[in-house]
């Protein structure tokens, strides 16, 4: 399979913030290899519930021949690996070690069992689209037909 250019979200609200987007990083590099780009980390506040502890979150490229189940099997083991005990219950949000969303899987729109992508919320949430700007503004969402420069734009009026 050829290499398609994928754009993961990182987000964590427990524990050493920071020191969790790092390590979960250093994890995706061993999996996919360097980064070709990575924003830095924004602080924002819940999102769809209520929590004392704000989030820490950013967005990183890479470039991957995995397949998008292959891909999510690995962010997944990482998850797990960097002690998040619990996936979202009945679509209840809880406080994480950390979450790694696919956002998006080069132009391709896909809609199985696991996975929606482009990620269905990204479009919606300041603190995935402000670091995605910082490294991709002309990025074209293929589903709505915008660039992440004018989403921004839109989430911000
Ligand atoms: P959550 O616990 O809220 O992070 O949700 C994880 C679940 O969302 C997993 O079981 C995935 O199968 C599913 N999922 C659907 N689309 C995506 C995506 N684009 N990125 C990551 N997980 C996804």
């Amino acid at each position: 399979m050829e290499n398609r250019k994928v754009y993961l979200g990182l987000g964590t609200n427990s524990g050493n913030k920071k020191e969790n987007l790092t390590r979960a990083i250093e994890n995706l590099s061993l999996a996919l290899g360097l980064p070709t780009a990575c924003s830095t980390f924004i602080e924002s506040e819940p999102w769809g519930f209520e929590s004392e502890n704000s989030f820490l979150n950013c967005v990183v490229a890479f470039d991957t021949h995995l397949s998008p189940t292959e891909l999510l099997d690995t962010t997944e083991e990482i998850e797990r690996r960097l002690g998040r005990t619990s996936k979202s219950h009945n679509g209840q949000y809880s406080d994480r070690t950390i979450d790694i969303d696919i956002l998006f899987y080069g132009n391709e729109v896909i809609n199985s069992d696991r996975l929606t992508i482009p990620h269905p919320l990204l479009h919606l949430r300041n603190f995935v689209l402000r670091p995605l700007h910082e490294i991709a503004p002309q990025l074209t969402h293929p589903a709505m037909g915008r660039t992440i420069d004018e989403l921004l734009a839109e989430l911000s009026k």
